[in-house]
């Protein structure tokens, strides 16, 4: 007996003894400013931990804007099929600096959390996947394995992606790393998200996302003239007329087979009447009432409507206060429900509602990838959160921005998006804003969902 407690107290310390390393490995990534565009002195840090894990590394392009490369357990010339885990080595800057307790490129680790920018997102997540790699390979022969297991860093996705996953995905690349299923970043656990039922603990996992457009409004006029002289037809008024009708538009409502899902499970945890009016939403008898709940909920509306939210009005000339603009510009940063139709009818919406004075021209826009089915992975995945999590409800969700994960959705990879652990509210608040943090607990909690998902392919 005393020599199988031992045994335990030896087990327990290895756990220990690979978690304290992630959380090492996790400061020293932070302290590698990798804001994006600037990746490569962060990708060959995280890079040479993976050499000395002794993973097989592959690197697809090394400039210092686009250094993406993967570490594999098995070399990827076996091409066998993988299960890929993908993370993004850049992050956004900390223009507010100032406002944060510790430096943001410090990694200090303070009341056993880990604070820098890029600790939940994402570095905070490569090193879950990393460790819980690491132990995979500990814990298993790998000659005997039949699948792969990769993990892939990236370069350039908070600026859309074109500089890391745009690349990945062509075909010869992604021949090579063969995946069967993508784990990427996405929904978290999150508390006091059912009204009901405050303390429900709930993990989003999103299998669709809304795809982008990033719009230009340009109002253009011949002449200008002094600002003495009334007018209604200067740059500037006729862009403003253009945008109250497009704010002043109500946005229709969309439940597809995916927003379905979500709200049926929302559904039955919430209970009750309320609840199973919200599962069965879709049924026309409830059409009625859909407005009046939507319009109530912010965050189930965003399920279920286009957004189209103005975030820049610009004056591209710098005249006098006393001269009228010939040029007038906004810009909206629109994302549409993940289907086929929705682009084409943004766009007929826009035309008919823009006066022919203004110039519509589409800046960017992220792939356009249909909702990833709830395969055998995504169970996979429920289930390893529910062994760490057990009186966790999972929910599968359409992630209201764009990662990624959409660039292999848009070829037809099942793609799953999760943060494996408990995000508290200043934890949400803190991802692209101040003081962003990861504590210990998450990192270990999130490390340990990771292994229990790989468990499922491979038995020790
Ligand atoms: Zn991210």
């Amino acid at each position: 007996m005393k020599i199988f407690i031992l045994f335990l107290f030896f087990i327990k310390n290895i756990v220990c003894f690979s978690q304290d390393e992630g959380s090492k490995i996790l400061c020293n990534y932070i302290k590698l400013k990798s804001i994006s565009g600037n990746e490569k002195p962060a990708a060959q840090y995280i890079e040479g931990v993976c050499k000395q894990m002794g993973f097989n590394i592959t690197v697809f392009s090394d400039s210092d804007s686009s250094y993406n490369f993967c570490a594999s357990l098995l070399p990827l010339q076996k091409k066998l099929p993988s299960i890929l885990f993908i993370n993004h080595i850049d992050v956004v800057p900390a223009e507010d600096s100032a406002n944060w307790n510790k430096t943001p490129f410090s990694g200090t680790i303070s009341n056993d959390t880990i604070y820098g920018r890029g600790a939940i997102d994402m570095k905070g997540l490569a090193v879950m996947q990393l460790m819980a790699l690491k132990k995979i390979k500990q814990s298993t022969n790998v000659d005997s394995l039949k699948n792969n297991i990769i993990i892939l860093f990236l370069s350039g996705e908070e600026t859309g992606g074109i500089n890391g996953a745009a690349k990945i995905i062509k075909p010869q690349l992604l021949q090579q790393l063969n995946p069967l299923v993508v784990l990427g970043e996405g929904g978290g656990g999150l508390t006091n998200i059912i009204p009901n039922k405050p303390n429900e603990l709930c993990f989003f996992i999103s299998n669709a996302e809304k795809k982008s457009i990033w719009l230009k409004l340009e109002a253009k006029v011949k002449t200008n003239g002094h600002g003495s002289v009334h007018s209604n037809k200067t740059a500037h008024k006729i862009l403003l007329k253009a945008i109250n009708k497009i704010e002043n538009t109500e946005e229709r409502i969309v439940i597809d087979k995916s927003t379905k899902q979500t709200f049926k499970q929302l559904g039955s945890i919430m209970g009750g009447f309320k609840g199973f009016i919200i599962k069965h939403i879709n049924w026309w008898i409830f059409k009625p009432l859909r407005k009046k709940i939507f319009n109530s909920n912010e965050a189930l509306k965003v399920l279920v409507t286009n957004s189209y939210q103005l975030t820049q009005i610009q004056n591209p000339e710098k005249g006098a206060i006393n001269q009228v603009a010939q040029s007038a510009v906004a810009y909206y940063d629109c994302r549409l429900l993940p289907n086929k139709s929705e682009k084409p009818l943004l766009l007929k919406l826009m035309f008919r509602i823009l006066d022919p004075r203004i110039k519509l021209t589409i800046l960017d826009e992220s792939p356009s990838a249909e909702p990833s089915k709830l395969n055998v992975h995504y169970y996979n995945l429920k289930k390893a959160v529910q062994t760490v999590f057990p009186t966790a409800k999972v929910v599968p969700v359409l992630f209201p921005a764009t990662t990624d994960n959409s660039y292999f959705r848009s070829v037809d990879v099942p793609s799953f998006g999760l943060l494996p652990f408990q995000l508290s509210k200043s934890m949400v608040e803190s991802v692209h804003a101040t003081n962003e943090k990861l504590p210990i607990k998450a990192l270990n909690d999130g490390i340990n969902v990771y292994i229990d998902f790989l468990k499922k392919y491979y038995t020790p």
